[in-house]
């Protein structure tokens, strides 16, 4: 069974965009996502789903905001964590600074789910050095 929790819609300032009959902003959803690509499970902020039927690569598809800053399209939602997978350490540091600053409550991951959770980051690894192609005039 799906369980969902209240989320914000991502409502913007531009009439057309939050009148547009082909853009759904959810005010509910399950609270966890992985993106197609990524390791961490991350925390969701928005979820719209975006219906464009002329467009034919862009059929029906959701996205997601998360409270990291990121974002995906297409991506899988979850109301548990997936086994051996680690929660995204930004998106429960910016919930908690949420709940702080606005005295909304909103709970951390390990009590959602019920149980212990492991907290992830991804850390960029320099790989290689690149120099300028033009010499710089003097
Ligand atoms: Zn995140």
């Amino acid at each position: 069974m799906a369980r969902k929790i209240k989320i914000e819609p991502n409502k913007r300032s531009c009439w057309w965009r939050n009148n547009d009959p082909g853009v759904k902003f959810h005010t509910t959803s399950e609270p966890f996502v992985i993106s197609q690509l990524g390791q961490l499970v991350h925390r969701v902020k928005h979820r719209t789903t975006i219906t464009r039927e002329w467009l034919a690569s862009h059929h029906t598809h959701d996205t997601a905001h998360f409270w990291c800053g990121n974002a995906t399209g297409n991506p899988e939602f979850f109301y548990d964590v997936p086994a051996g997978r680690m929660v995204c350490a930004r998106c429960e540091a910016a919930l908690a600074l949420e709940s702080a600053r606005r005295g909304v409550d909103h709970k951390r991951a390990a009590d959602l789910v019920g149980h212990k959770l492991n907290l992830g980051a991804m850390v960029p690894i320099k790989v290689g050095e690149q120099k300028p192609t033009r010499k710089a005039k003097a």
